[in-house]
């Protein structure tokens, strides 16, 4: 019995030991429990933190900003947000002739100016690249705070930078929608001042546009057309079409300038200056341009085997033309072809003359006039180039704009007098395009104009229609 009760008392003695200890291992447990807790709530706020911020400019990314917007619409699920879409004009072009590194700089500067400008119920994100997004809680009249705000973000991006020793000067374009306007969640609506902001890129830039619903039946067309044109580039879809160019005192053919053509077999013929712009917009000209290039310089030699003396005038874009590749390019299209570099004209626009580029362009120009290919400017009189940028970059003569061709009787007249006094002493040869009428022809002679073009002289024709004709009827005589 005492045997037993003494084994007792050593368990019951153990048991409390145990018990003790367990408690201090508990309490030990629970501490570490803390603060391993405390260090994982942490970690997880940094965490979120860090997946709702953009690591350069510090400002909420878009999951930051939606985060932020469920937010006060569950504290506020009455409120009104207009939602700014802001895409910064010409930072390409920083990327491109700076760095990186200085188009960082000028991305956090920028996010900088616009945050000290925004109203103080609003939110700034960065979207992405040069995007941003900026979210203002609507407290009176929604047009008002609109133009408020625009006309802040505009003024403050427009303001210099000095980036790396250089001075830059970006613009802004800014498309907007309101939530809950229109039936659409928060995401919804950013995408429509996306799409608003991309219309306003389309049509000039710079400028601030409310979203409409047929913004996103352009866009899924232009979608559409995108894919079906790279189908399109080599295909029987697309062919060139060829109109002719005269001499303005005798009327005689000097050349044929190519124009692209699309007939898309559900859409119909696309106008080129559509699907133009969108080859620009997506980069698919070179290959267009390329292609239109080697058909333009083949069919010349076709119809000058046929006895008809005319060169070849061809578009091309200034995409093509700052292409290290280019005269290297051309050099084999025409040794393909046979056509001999005398007889082709290049025109391309006055976008050649803006300054990211001009070093290259200047470059391809020199090489094509060692080959003795003839350049020639486009649409003059529409863009910004002055007259001695054009004797730096040797053309051979510039293409009057048919828009002041269409309006001689008023102050085009006086421009395009002037134009061909300077253009005269610096020995180029002047065309006038989309004369359409014999005053307009009668007129431009006197004025010295050398050639013209126009549907008073020619429609586009295809080659057929060309090499169907014996030789080219003096019309314009
Ligand atoms: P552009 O090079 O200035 O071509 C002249 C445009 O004016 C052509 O329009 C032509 O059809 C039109 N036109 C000619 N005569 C008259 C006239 O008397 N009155 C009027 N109202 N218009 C006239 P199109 O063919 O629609 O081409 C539009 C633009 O598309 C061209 O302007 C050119 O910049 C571009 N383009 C066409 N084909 C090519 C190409 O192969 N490559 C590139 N890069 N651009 C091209
Ligand atoms: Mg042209
Ligand atoms: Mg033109």
């Amino acid at each position: 019995m005492l045997v037993t009760l003494r084994g007792n008392h050593r368990l019951l003695v153990r048991n409390l030991t145990l018990e003790d200890r367990n408690l201090s291992l508990i309490k030990q447990l629970s501490e570490v429990n803390q603060v391993l807790e405390a260090k994982v709530s942490e970690r997880t706020e940094r965490l979120a933190r860090l997946a709702h911020t953009d690591k350069l400019t510090g400002l909420f990314n878009r999951y930051g900003l939606f985060d932020w917007h469920q937010k006060r619409i569950e504290a506020e699920p009455h409120t009104r947000t207009v939602v700014f879409f802001l895409d910064l004009d010409r930072f390409k072009q920083v990327n491109d002739a700076l760095s990186h590194e200085a188009g960082d700089k000028v991305l956090t500067a920028i996010a900088q100016q616009i945050e000290s400008v925004a109203p103080p119920q609003a939110k700034l994100a960065r979207w992405g690249g040069d995007e941003f997004v900026l979210a203002c809680q609507v407290t009176g009249d929604v047009n008002a705070l609109v133009d408020e705000v625009s006309e802040a973000v505009s003024r403050a991006v427009d303001i210099p930078l000095n980036i790396e020793g250089t001075d830059l000067k970006l613009g802004v374009s800014i498309g907007w929608a309101c939530h809950p306007d229109h039936d659409k969640t928060f995401s919804d609506i950013v995408h429509a001042a996306d799409l608003a902001t991309t219309e306003v890129k389309r049509s000039g830039r710079g400028r601030t546009l409310a979203f409409d619903e047929t913004f996103a039946e352009s866009l899924r067309r232009r979608f559409n057309l995108s894919r079906a044109l790279s189908a399109a580039i080599g295909s029987d879809a697309l062919y060139v079409a060829y109109q002719p160019i005269v001499c303005a005192r005798t009327g005689a053919l000097m050349s044929y300038e190519a124009l692209c053509r699309w007939d898309h077999p559900e859409l119909g013929t696309i106008r080129p200056d559509e699907f133009i712009r969108l080859a620009e917009d997506t980069d698919r000209i070179v290959a267009l341009g390329n292609w239109v290039l080697e058909r333009a310089c083949a069919d010349a030699v076709q119809w000058r085997r046929q006895g008809i003396a005319a060169k070849v005038a061809v578009n091309v874009s200034v995409k093509q033309l700052t292409l290290d590749t280019f005269a290297l390019h051309l050099v084999s299209i025409l040794s393909r072809t046979g056509l001999s570099p005398a007889c082709l004209e290049i025109e391309v626009t006055e976008s050649v003359f803006d300054d990211g580029h001009i070093e290259q362009v200047s470059h391809t120009i020199k090489h094509l006039k060692a080959l003795g290919v003839h350049i020639h400017i486009d649409d003059f009189g529409t863009g910004y180039s002055s007259l001695s940028r054009l004797r730096h970059l040797n053309v051979s003569g510039i293409k009057i704009d048919q828009s002041f061709v269409a309006d001689l009787s008023g102050q085009s007249r006086v421009i395009i007098e002037s134009t061909i006094l300077i253009a005269r002493a610096f020995g180029l040869t002047i065309v006038a395009e989309g004369v359409e009428s014999d005053e307009q022809r009668d007129l431009l002679r006197t004025l010295g104009v050398d050639q013209i073009q126009g549907y008073l002289l020619g429609r586009p024709q295809r080659l057929g229609d060309i090499l169907g004709a014996d030789t080219f009827s003096e019309t314009a005589a």
